[in-house]
């Protein structure tokens, strides 16, 4: 595609002058892109082979096999790892490349119901889990990109949460009569010097804890870009042996009334 692309930066220069400075990201713009359709190939290319390799670590019954059983079961772990990882990379691929998310109604009561039954299921009953639905609204954006930006959160908490811990999960409204969806863990909490980065792909904490917990490294950055194409954003609170906050902050554009069916 023969565009230029070009930034533009505006810089005060003197009380009467400004400063324009023009650079040609055209370059930096395809590699990106190269970039981008890279990952999504490859990711693409590795459902396939993962799939049959799946197939037929199912079909080995461990009981005619004890001698293999340990080793069918941690290479089905491992390859449950790496379909997850596959799943992640497709999201973020398809996350970048969108610009506008369908504008749906998002039932917020029925949406709280369901993360907390999510929650449950991953904590086995291991935390106490808690919904507070303070908010009395509804949101608009894509029902399925929000929820997986709300689960993921809701995951990550149960995950980074040692048994008895306590998981809340808050719908409430802002000042400015936006809405925010808080996750509040009493977890392992995240040192400080990590938080900027934290939502980087691939960037984990400690990594044997992480690694431990089975997730990817991507949900946190699958967050982000959903919040960010629904103008939203994600706050994080955090200390260490008390626990962590994760909300995604709605403005008023994404808040609408409660409809009869959720009230
Ligand atoms: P992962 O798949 O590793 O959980 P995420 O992108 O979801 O990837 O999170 C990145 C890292 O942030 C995690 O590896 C973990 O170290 C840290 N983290 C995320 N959520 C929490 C939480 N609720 N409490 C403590 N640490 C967390």
């Amino acid at each position: 595609d023969p565009m230029v692309r070009i930034s533009l930066r505006l810089i005060p220069y003197s009380p009467t002058q400004w400063l324009v400075v023009v650079r040609d990201v055209t370059k930096l713009m395809r590699l990106e892109q190269v970039r981008r359709d890279f990952v999504a190939n490859v990711s693409h290319e590795l459902r396939t082979p993962l799939t049959v390799v799946h197939g037929y670590l199912d079909m080995i019954e461990p009981e005619e096999h004890p001698d293999l059983a340990v080793m069918v079961e941690e290479m089905r772990r491992q390859s449950q790892r790496m379909t997850q990882l596959v799943e992640d990379l497709l999201t973020l691929s398809r996350l970048e490349a969108q610009e506008h998310l369908p504008e749906e109604p998002l039932g917020m009561a029925s949406m709280l119901v369901t993360l907390r039954r999510e929650a449950e299921a991953l904590s086995q009953g291991r935390h106490q889990i808690v919904v507070e639905d303070l908010a009395g609204c509804d949101l608009t954006g894509s029902v399925k990109e929000l929820h997986s930006a709300f689960s993921n959160l809701v995951s990550n908490a149960v995950r980074y949460t040692p048994t008895d811990g306590r998981i809340t999960i808050r719908f409430s409204r802002t000042a400015d009569a936006g809405a925010r969806l808080a996750v509040i863990d009493s977890g392992y909490g995240i040192p400080a010097q990590h938080l900027p980065r934290i939502t980087e792909r691939f960037y984990r904490v400690s990594t044997s804890r992480s690694r431990e917990s089975g997730g990817t490294g991507l949900g946190l950055s699958i967050v982000k870009h959903v919040l960010s194409l629904h103008q939203g954003r994600l706050e994080i609170e955090s200390e260490v042996g008390r626990g962590s906050t994760f909300a995604c902050v709605f403005g008023p554009a994404r808040v609408r009334a409660r409809s009869a069916a959720e009230a």
